[in-house]
């Protein structure tokens, strides 16, 4: 397209968990798939500088980039949505923009005036949203507001919105999602809470251009008139948008709503291609029609939050559909399993995975789950934390050093298997703390991994401090545990496999944050396979290499 990028702002109303991060994602994929880029960014109202120091049951995963940033999990949404990376500048938190500004005041560069939220931190905020659109890469810049409208913390990214939408005249547009709630006593749908949040909206100055509505029953007829009517928007401009079977699903219920046409129609966009959604519409064939199941074991502490393993949880989706399966999650407490219960919990599972994470608590569970899966022969994935317990169960009940561990859980144990690298303790003193963003990783030939990525050297995005100790790498290998993946600069081991086992890797980086719809993850998808082999009874050592 030519001409300038495009403004397009997604807020909420009455409630939070609306899916605005779906929606916002499903209308990018509907312009993306008629041939335009498009880019979509996440504004947090927090004060928190990014959710890197976030608990996992405050907002869920922390979702790593390419160039390190962590950031909300909706940017996972947005890459699996488009299949294109996003970076530091997808992801912008009120603490981030107010560090910005107080970082220039104390250089001086507001030359002496009063520093206030009105202009300083709205121009911040605008810079910030304005900063994707001028890499002159972008037909479209979507930005979500978290939070609700009319919360006070979102109230200056609601005036950043109004001045663009001013400035920009035709080339902005607000998209407000609220919820229809459904009383189920007189049997109705509810219009009154959508058009007092179009109300708090407008007493901010911001005539939203596009509802959608959020609802779990069909809308009845008129009520699309009523809305419209009592909310200055065009009957056409609400988009009814119903609860869906997968969020995989909403690009093509926001398609028969037609909110892409009413976007683009609205931005004075005419003469468009006709979306191509091929490619997607095969990998919801492929999920929604599974010829088998499989069911794999998820091991982690924060089990009850589905939303702490989102991308691990997707990854597997992806994976079930390649091969053409339906992937039956178990999601199994790290802090309930011991060597007494864990055969109980963990039988007649075709796959375990241990989840990533960090200090103490669910450890041990996750080394019995480890010790489970080594000796039963049972395909396993170990991811980041996952993998270093595979490296010191295997320590501990492999090699006889009882008290091995990770410095991170035991500083003073007389076999530090997992340790920080000095360079690593270098970086920590300094205030940045983890090896963040993707690292190049070579592959042995022949291993289990390269054989599943079909290549030798490949790219990963790390999250983590504590690293496999290279003082062990020899005694391992003599004792069947090898490092089959090694950073190529740094010599830090990547991957470990065990020769004498069908199928078990753990990985160092997390693959599950390059899963995509339109390319699901090479080790997911082999996983995926090997436990449906496994669960057949063909799987040996040989098949997984085939
Ligand atoms: N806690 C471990 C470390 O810091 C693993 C981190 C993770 O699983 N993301 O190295």
């Amino acid at each position: 397209m030519t001409g300038s990028t495009k403004y397009i702002f997604v807020t909420g109303g009455v409630t939070s968990s609306l899916g605005k991060g779906i929606v916002s994602a499903s209308l990018a994929k509907l312009l993306q798939a008629r041939g335009f880029t498009v880019t979509i960014q996440k504004l947090d109202p927090y004060i928190n500088i990014d959710p890197g120091t976030l608990n996992p049951y405050e907002h869920g995963e922390c979702y790593v980039t390419e160039d390190g940033a962590e950031t909300d999990l909706d940017l996972g949404h947005y890459e699996r949505f488009l299949d294109t990376p996003t970076s530091q500048a997808n992801n912008v938190t009120t603490g981030r923009i107010y560090q910005n500004v107080i970082n220039k005041e104390r250089r001086g560069e507001y030359l002496g005036k009063t520093v206030q939220v009105i202009p300083h931190i709205t121009d911040e905020i605008k810079r910030h949203i304005q900063a994707l659109g001028r890499k002159g890469i972008y037909d479209f810049v979507i930005t979500e507001v978290g939070g609700t409208v009319g919360d006070i913390e979102s109230l200056p990214y609601v005036e950043a919105i109004r001045q663009l939408k001013w400035e920009k005249g035709r080339d902005a547009l607000a998209i407000h999602l609220t919820l229809l709630p459904y009383l189920s006593t007189s049997g109705e749908l509810k219009t009154k809470p959508t058009q007092h949040s179009v109300k708090e909206l407008l007493s901010l100055g911001v005539q939203p251009d596009i509802l959608v509505c959020r609802t779990e029953h069909p809308m009845t007829k008129g009520m699309k008139d009523k809305i419209a009517l009592f909310c200055n928007v065009d009957q056409r401009a609400v988009i009814e948008s119903a609860d869906a079977d997968t969020i995989y699903d909403v690009p093509l219920l926001m398609q028969q709503e037609q909110l892409d046409v009413v976007v683009l129609e609205k931005l004075g966009i005419a003469n468009y291609p006709e979306p191509d959604l091929d490619r997607w519409r095969e990998f919801l064939r492929r999920h929604k029609n599974p010829k088998a199941t499989v069911r794999i074991g998820l091991v982690g502490k924060y089990v009850e939050l589905h939303d702490a393993y989102k991308s691990i949880k997707e990854a597997l989706d992806h994976a079930g559909a390649e091969n053409e399966a339906k992937v039956d999650i178990q999601w199994i407490h790290s802090e309930k399993l011991t060597a007494k219960n864990v055969a109980k919990h963990l039988q007649g599972l075709s796959g375990i995975l241990v989840a990533p994470g960090f200090g103490n608590r669910g450890i041990e569970g996750k080394l019995e789950a480890v010790r489970y899966t080594r000796e039963n022969k049972v395909p396993f994935l170990g991811i980041c934390l996952g993998m270093q317990c595979a490296v010191i169960e295997f320590a501990r009940n492999v090699l006889g050093l009882a008290e091995a561990n990770s410095t991170e859980m035991n500083p003073d144990t007389p076999w530090p298997v997992i340790s920080m690298m000095e360079e690593q303790k270098a970086k920590v003193d300094m205030g940045g703390t983890m090896r963040l963003g993707a690292y190049p990783c070579k592959l042995s030939e022949g291993s289990l991994t390269a054989l599943a990525y079909g290549k030798t050297s490949i790219k990963e995005r790390h999250r983590h401090r504590y690293e496999f100790n290279n003082d062990f790498l020899e005694q391992y290998r003599k004792a069947g545990m090898s490092a089959v993946g090694v950073n190529p600069q740094t010599k830090l081991v990547e991957v470990v496999e065990i020769k004498d086992h069908p199928w078990f890797v753990g990985v160092q980086y997390h693959p599950e944050y390059k899963s995509t719809v339109i390319r699901p993850h090479p080790l997911f998808t082999r996983f995926v396979q090997v436990a449906l082999q496994h669960q057949e009874g063909t799987l040996d050592r040989k098949a997984a290499m085939a």
